[in-house]
């Protein structure tokens, strides 16, 4: 069964049993903690989720988003593109026993009773994808940093330190 356009919610239960796969775009307006880690306006995020069971016949999701995120470079403080793919698989738990035990074999997993909110599971993914510290793929002009001591130029990066902007 495969749906064009990405629901909002998802029983996780039903949708493991019908072997769903759903796949669209979505709006990051509404994506408040995603939004506090970008510098500017995310585009579209694709989103394609598929549905099906373990071999224990647990639920699980397995999930692909892909987006162009405006991310601050950490070398030049200009702002750049940073496009991100990610992937994941999810098993949902029967129990929160059943969890720890996944857990504890290194499995994604989830104890989940009622809807998934869609937007909520791409938005985690998303930021569990962003790079710690940013940067240009290419090489780009790193910003003039103070050195301590010797550096002959020590005192013009001194004064041409920008002030940094908390954002
Ligand atoms: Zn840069």
């Amino acid at each position: 069964m495969e749906s064009g356009t990405l629901p909002k919610s998802i029983d996780p239960e039903r949708a493991a049993g019908q072997g769903l796969v759903v796949q669209g775009g979505l709006d990051p307006a509404p994506l408040a903690r995603l939004r506090e880690l970008v510098a500017g306006d995310t585009g579209p995020i694709s989103v394609r989720l598929v549905f099906g069971r373990d071999e224990q016949g647990r639920g699980l999701m397995q999930g692909h988003a892909e987006a162009s995120l405006p991310l601050l470079c950490q070398r030049c403080t200009d702002v750049f593109p940073f496009a991100v793919h990610t992937e994941w698989r999810l098993v949902f738990a029967r129990s929160e026993a059943d969890e720890r035990e996944l857990a504890e074999k290194g499995i994604d997993v989830c104890y989940h009773s009622g809807p998934l909110d869609v937007a909520d599971v791409v938005e985690e993914e998303l930021i569990l994808a962003l790079p710690m510290a940013p940067r240009h793929p290419g090489d780009c002009e790193p910003i003039a940093r103070p050195v301590a001591g010797t550096h002959p130029f020590a005192e013009l990066a001194g004064l041409l330190k920008r002030p940094r902007r908390d954002i």
